[in-house]
């Protein structure tokens, strides 16, 4: 185990893509640019309150304190970046975006790959337009929290390294209505194989800067995805395909525990196929596919749940269309959006067979999700309760399945029995239920139990942050010392409180 200092520090998207001439944090445009070096802001006390013995361990890292965590101190081998890219808001074109609140640190090698270490909330930069480059402490537990729940999960995503407050105070309009209030500044160290997004190749496209577009492009398959070719169209399609395919399984990861990412803009879109940017995100609790947590998209629900894998597709084709200028054969990217279709399909096939437990789930069996997706609509029904209950049914009988219903005086019993009774014949009445517990977790982060951690830590208490974390290393544990405290429907009084219903993407 060692410190910082000690680590193989690299370099690769600063030696290998074109920067900004400019050092330093004000913001700017930066035409022609991947990045601008910069340097953290110094923490008044940085305090590291959460740390990751796992991230730790991979990294071969001793827990440390808060001063490089805090951007207090960058130890020898890291040359501190923000990256530059663009994006699609909302389906808008929005140009330069950039990490405005991001700073990568550097890359570490270690024996089987390499992984790039980010603060977030460590100070201004070229991007941070008109904000601070801050974060809360709020929005940083959800991301520390939500990230590793994830990965326990399955679900391919940017890991946690640890969160450090500040010792400073700053001020948000959390629901951006006239009333800004200070919080505890907070930094998360997050970590992913690279933060390259769809709108860092984007960017280049626009300005019509290929070459930069194709320095960038050469440096990504080179470095993240070795085993295709670099500069040809052969190469570029491999590659997309692959983008294409882990973005379809993520979303189709998502779809089976209920995750609302909330902010599916094409810069919070990783070109790993993995979850980015924990911000107004949500967990569906009531099966509601219209829902978004984020206040920001509440009326044109752009990113609800149900709309993630066509935004997938979206997303996917703004991405296969910023690398068109570098295609001889432009028609050949066609390719790559089919199989986002194709792909996505397959892995919604395989997610419906481990929920209900059906090894030879084929097409024919579409006819049954339906049924059950328009059943679950009928009244507030719980996403994570009732298939977890589902998954060790002893017969086809709704009042086993009771405790998933926010009423249980209006429970339609008679279409759920019909339902349920058709499920059973179609699994020889003994569904997969090995299948099944793997595949319906029984604890994810409930937007109400963040909650409650954020409340405890506001006032330094860490405890139920501790506890979640743990309960959230297992989540299809039954874990029966945590079963009456958090195998639970919302409660009550989170129905309408903000940071539970209600989130925006201020951070
Ligand atoms: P998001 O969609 O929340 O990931 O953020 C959109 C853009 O706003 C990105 O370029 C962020 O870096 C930037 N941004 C968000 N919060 C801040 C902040 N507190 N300070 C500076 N830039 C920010
Ligand atoms: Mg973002």
């Amino acid at each position: 185990m060692a410190d910082f200092s000690s680590l193989k520090w690299l370099n690769r998207f600063i030696d290998e893509t074109p920067g900004d001439l400019k050092v330093g944090g004000t913001s700017r445009q930066v035409p022609g640019a991947c990045w601008s070096l910069v340097k953290p802001t110094v923490s008044p006390n940085p305090e590291l309150k959460l740390w990751s013995e796992e991230m730790g361990k991979r990294l071969q890292l001793e827990k440390p304190d808060g001063l490089v965590l805090g951007g207090n101190e960058v130890v020898e081998g890291m040359k501190p970046y923000s990256q530059r890219y663009g994006g699609h808001q909302f389906g808008n074109w929005a140009h330069q975006l950039g990490d405005g609140r991001a700073i990568t640190l550097g890359e570490v090698e270690l024996s089987d790959e390499v992984l790039e270490l980010q603060l977030k909330g460590s100070g201004v930069t070229p991007y941070s337009r008109f904000s601070d480059g801050k974060a809360v402490l709020r929005s940083s537990i959800r991301e520390f929290l939500c990230s590793e729940a994830m990965f326990h999960l399955g679900v391919p995503t940017t890991r946690a390294l640890s969160l450090v407050t500040t010792g400073e105070m700053v001020v948000r309009d959390m629901l951006y209505d006239g009333n800004p209030a200070p919080e505890i500044g907070a930094i998360v160290c997050r970590v992913a194989p690279s933060f390259i997004r769809f709108g860092s190749f984007q960017i280049h496209t626009a300005d019509g800067n290929h070459d930069t577009l194709e320095k960038l492009l050469n440096h990504t398959i080179k470095n993240h995805f070795p085993k295709h070719k670099v500069d040809c169209d052969e190469g570029r399609i491999a590659w997309l395909t692959d983008v294409a395919e882990q973005t379809a399984i993520m979303i189709s990861h998502w779809m089976r525990v209920g995750f609302v990412h909330g902010v599916m803009n094409t810069d919070n879109m990783s070109i790993h196929g993995i979850t980015i940017d924990y911000g107004p995100y949500g967990w569906l609790e009531d099966y509601d596919p219209n829902w978004t947590p984020n206040t920001t998209d509440a009326s044109r629900r752009r990113y609800r749940y149900g709309n993630q894998p066509q935004i997938g597709a979206w997303n996917i084709a703004r991405l296969a269309e910023s690398i068109a200028p570098l295609m001889d054969d432009v028609e050949l990217l066609y390719g790559v959006l089919e199989h986002y279709d194709t792909k996505y399909i397959e892995s919604q096939n395989s997610m419906w067979s481990g929920k209900l437990g059906i090894d030879d789930f084929s097409e024919s069996d579409e006819s049954l999700v339906v049924e059950l997706n328009s059943i679950l609509q009928e009244v507030e029904t719980d996403m994570t309760i009732f298939f977890r209950l589902l998954s060790s049914l002893e017969k086809p009988d709704i009042s086993l399945l009771v405790d998933a219903f926010y009423n249980p005086d209006n429970i339609p019993t008679e279409k759920w029995n019909d339902w349920l009774a058709k499920w059973w014949k179609r699994v020889d009445e003994s569904p997969n239920q090995e299948k099944m517990m793997a595949a319906n977790p029984k604890y994810v982060l409930r937007n109400w139990m963040a909650q409650l951690a954020i409340d405890a830590a506001e006032k330094d208490d860490y405890s139920i942050c501790e506890e979640l974390y743990k309960l959230l290393k297992n989540p299809y544990d039954e874990q029966l010392e945590f079963h009456e405290k958090w195998f639970k429907k919302r409660p009550e009084w989170a129905r309408h409180r903000v940071g539970c219903s209600m989130l925006s993407c201020s951070s």
